[in-house]
């Protein structure tokens, strides 16, 4: 399937049909029609004959089981093996998953790998083969059954592909490769095993390289469209175990693109990944070595990073009262005025807050609130009275309506700020100041000399 394209040496003289608009009278010349037949004519066959076709147990057995090691063909061979050398593979286990592999009929090696690499490198770009950003429908078939422009297709290098005698010799002999061991083979297994040839062709042949085939490309739709993005979200790719259980462990896609050379899709052990466990079983028997694993250092920080997006995401969205460089400078003479008049202000550690709308509900009574209004009550807050908790002290920032100029109420706060320079001054990938518990401007950590100062 979709071996040609690409491969055919272009004249670049002449417009592709891609340049030409889709219209009533040229859309065949768009569609892909050897693919349609391979990836939607040919299962619609097997249906078909399905249906007056016996399904034996042995036959059903035997087209599970070959429908896990063609899947693993593409997942540890095509995929971990060739497009991103996760591990290296001794030549008899290169030469099995090359078989395998060609009887899951997604192509050659080289064409696969080329084109899964510059699904990397320019990922929902123009540049990447099968790029979400067109439509699921696009990433998961779309591509395959309208004709590309290979110019199209990101560049990327493949030399280390064609220096391996197995990959070469797979692509010069894809067709016999496919045939023998997409349908051949299964047919033969069937056959002469149990005397099940036409259950072998239909089962374990046609309709098992169709479940093979939707479930890669699930890989290429479904994990850039459904899940979580654990490690980065900037572009498409995520982790369901839906995915992953339809994929033989490639669902863990946010993590695969982010540290695409680790021989692992699925980092925690209770993960469904049977890819993985495959590799390392591989590794146990002497015929796979140098997994590649990513340093849990280097996946904790991405992790982390992805959290602290996250999280000033959700901090831009809380009210934590006006900056304080924004409020206006407002004298004390001019706030005990206003104070004397029936605002009720209370300033604490040089902030001036208006809490007319919360004396009816401060939780320590009407009486000890009132008593700080007109006053510096920065001791007072502070545990002169009553050591204020820290949702209190988030609270009265939401009240704030002034700064007070000069004086010590200010050099309280200035000290404050000193005090907490590591904390107070950090800003997060918004530039929005971070609060942190406990280092609200109006919390003085021994306040009661400094306002007896006062
Ligand atoms: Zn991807
Ligand atoms: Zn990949």
């Amino acid at each position: 399937m979709a071996k040609a394209s690409g491969e055919k040496k272009l004249d670049p003289k002449k417009p592709h049909i891609t340049d030409e608009r889709i219209t009533k009278a040229n859309w065949f010349k768009h569609v892909n029609w050897l693919n349609v037949t391979l990836i939607i004519g040919v299962p619609i066959y097997g249906m078909i004959t399905a249906y007056y076709t016996p399904l034996h147990l042995k036959t059903a057995i035997f087209a599970f089981a070959y429908y896990f090691m063609t899947g693993l063909g593409i997942t540890a061979g095509y995929h971990r093996l060739w497009a991103h050398t996760c591990y290296s593979a001794r030549l008899p286990l290169k030469i099995f998953l090359a078989a395998v592999g060609a009887g899951a009929v997604q192509g050659s090696i080289r064409w696969w790998s080329r084109d899964h690499r510059a699904h990397h490198r320019y990922t929902d770009t123009d540049k990447d083969p099968y790029s979400v950003r067109k439509g699921l429908v696009y990433s998961h078939i779309g591509w395959m059954i309208m004709k590309q422009n290979p110019k199209r297709i990101g560049r990327t290098d493949i030399s280390d592909l064609n220096d391996d005698p197995v990959v070469v010799w797979q692509h010069r002999n894809y067709i016999k490769c496919v045939i023998f061991m997409g349908m051949v083979f299964p047919c033969l297994v069937s056959g002469l095993g149990w005397g099940d040839w036409m259950g072998g062709f239909i089962y374990a042949g046609i309709l098992r390289i169709f479940v093979v085939q939707q479930a890669t490309f699930c890989v290429n739709s479904l994990a850039h469209w459904l899940g979580d993005q654990p490690f980065d979200d900037r572009n498409s790719p995520r982790d369901h175990v839906i995915t992953a259980f339809v994929t033989l462990g490639e669902g863990y896609h946010n993590f695969h693109h982010e540290f695409p050379s680790d021989y692992r899709n699925a980092i925690e052990w209770f993960q469904y990944d049977p890819t993985k466990w495959s590799i390392w079983v591989w590794k146990q028997l002497g015929l796979a070595y140098d997994l590649k694993q990513f340093k849990q250092n280097e996946i904790e920080k991405g992790r982390l990073q992805q959290m602290q997006k996250k999280l000033d995401q959700k901090r831009q969205t809380l009210d934590w009262g006006i900056a304080l460089e924004q409020l206006p400078i407002i004298d004390w003479d001019t706030y005990q005025t206003e104070a004397k008049n029936g605002r009720a202000l209370v300033a604490v550690a040089g902030v001036v807050h208006d809490i007319t709308d919360f004396i009816k509900d401060h939780p320590g009574g009407k009486a000890l609130i009132t008593s700080g209004i007109g006053k510096d009550a920065t001791a007072i807050f502070n545990g002169g009275v009553y050591n204020h908790s820290n949702a209190a002290h988030n609270l009265l920032s939401t009240m704030r309506v002034g700064v007070l100029r000069g004086g010590c109420e200010v050099e309280i706060w200035k000290r404050a700020q000193r005090e907490n320079k590591d904390i107070s001054f950090v800003s997060d990938s918004a530039g929005q100041k971070i609060i942190r518990a406990g280092s609200q401007v109006t919390r003085i950590a021994e306040p009661v000399a400094s306002a007896d100062a006062a």
